[in-house]
């Protein structure tokens, strides 16, 4: 893939304003890992202006530090205090340039992503190209899965009975200790030919290694973070003992974890959310180390509203996003959406939104009745 170079004749862009919304939707369903449930999504929107154009973003950031260490509260704050007053009334020629003023402060990729990622919307925009193509990605459609939840095996089964029928090209299941073996089992007894996932969110230890060899028996895709969040070293230690390939997602927040990771034959597949990474630069980088590993990628979701599903639609595009992604249908998560378009699947594809940026177009009057807070930032 070649990534489409600012054309030299093209003017930066001066970040003119910005608001931040805190948003809450209800899920239609609760969603449970294995560390926790939810029942609502609250998250973070970033509208970046400049002249008569706006750029779209969203956090995957947390109210608690449930996933990642960063939270709403951080999150909100850091924008408030140090990222906004740092690129209001600045000119950025490219994303390339934007970063530059991101890279020194440490950590926070999810909130430093908001910015990137409103900004990259924005680029696109100003340029008149869907995001897909000034980053490097081709295809109408991408390849999606599907995540459920933890709940009883019954009625997990049923459900991946019920999303391979609609088309869905993976099943995932959300294991923890006690609820994993034999659900993946039934799974399996169920759809005999199917392509399964399980993810543990982190909720394993090495000495968990008989429930990950019997987990070999099922002919899983791959078994994604079972171990520590912020680890690398025992999942090759794991990888070592185990058939199944391992996906990491928590442990990767940067180009380099997935080099090292790869080095030490951690992680055989990975998880790339743009959100928990710093944004679709870094993103990139990823995939392209993967791809030079011969590591095949997948993106991942963090019940994102239409803004960030549209994000990660646009990145799944690139060549080495050869397994489905989590960006499911919205109607999955949400009975209305905060875009006017309807980001829904057909036969387990999901359609790349059309036009200029992200291509879609926030429906205000609902979001202004699921904003619970903003904060203005004018040059
Ligand atoms: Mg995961």
């Amino acid at each position: 893939m070649i990534a489409v170079q600012p054309c030299p004749s093209a003017k930066p862009l001066r970040i003119d304003g910005a608001s931040v919304r805190l948003a809450r939707l209800p899920l239609v369903t609760p969603f449970t890992v294995s560390n926790g449930t939810a029942y609502e999504k609250v998250f973070p929107l970033l509208v970046l202006r400049s002249g008569d154009i706006e750029g779209y973003s969203e956090g995957v950031v947390d109210p608690a530090p449930e996933f990642l260490e960063e939270t709403i509260a951080g999150s909100l704050a850091l924008l408030r205090d140090t990222l906004m007053p740092s690129i209001i009334g600045q000119e950025f020629a490219n994303p390339e340039a934007l970063e530059q003023v991101l890279l020194p402060w440490r950590g926070n990729q999810m909130t430093k992503a908001m910015v990137e990622m409103a900004f990259w919307d924005l680029w696109a925009k100003s340029l008149g190209l869907p995001l897909k193509t000034v980053l490097g990605g081709l295809g109408e459609a991408v390849a999606v899965g599907v995540s459920l939840g933890i709940e009883d095996i019954a009625a997990t089964v049923e459900k991946g009975r019920q999303h391979h029928a609609l088309g869905y090209r993976r099943i995932k299941m959300k294991i923890k200790p006690g609820h994993d073996v034999a659900l993946v089992g039934a799974m399996r007894a169920a759809l005999p030919d199917v392509s399964l996932s399980v993810d543990a969110n982190t909720a394993y230890t090495l000495a968990d290694l008989p429930v990950f060899r019997r987990l070999d028996a099922f002919g899983l895709e791959y078994i994604e973070q079972p171990l520590a969040h912020d680890d690398v070293l025992d999942h090759a230690a794991l990888q070592a003992r185990i058939q199944t390939a391992i996906c990491l997602d928590e442990s990767i927040r940067s180009a380099r974890d997935a080099r090292q990771a790869m080095q030490i034959d951690a992680t055989r597949v990975v998880n790339i959310k743009v959100g928990r990474v710093g944004g679709h630069l870094e993103a990139r980088r990823i995939h392209d180390i993967c791809a030079a590993f011969g590591v095949p990628v997948w993106c991942g979701g963090m019940l994102e509203s239409g803004v960030g599903r549209a994000h990660n639609i646009h990145m799944s595009t690139m060549a080495n996003f050869r397994k489905p992604g989590d960006t499911a249908s919205s109607s999955r998560y949400f009975t209305r959406d905060i875009i006017h378009q309807k980001l829904e699947t057909e036969n387990g594809l999901m359609p790349v939104p059309c036009g200029p940026g992200i291509g879609v177009t926030i429906d205000w009057d609902f979001l202004e009745t699921v904003t619970l807070d903003r904060l203005d930032f004018d040059a």
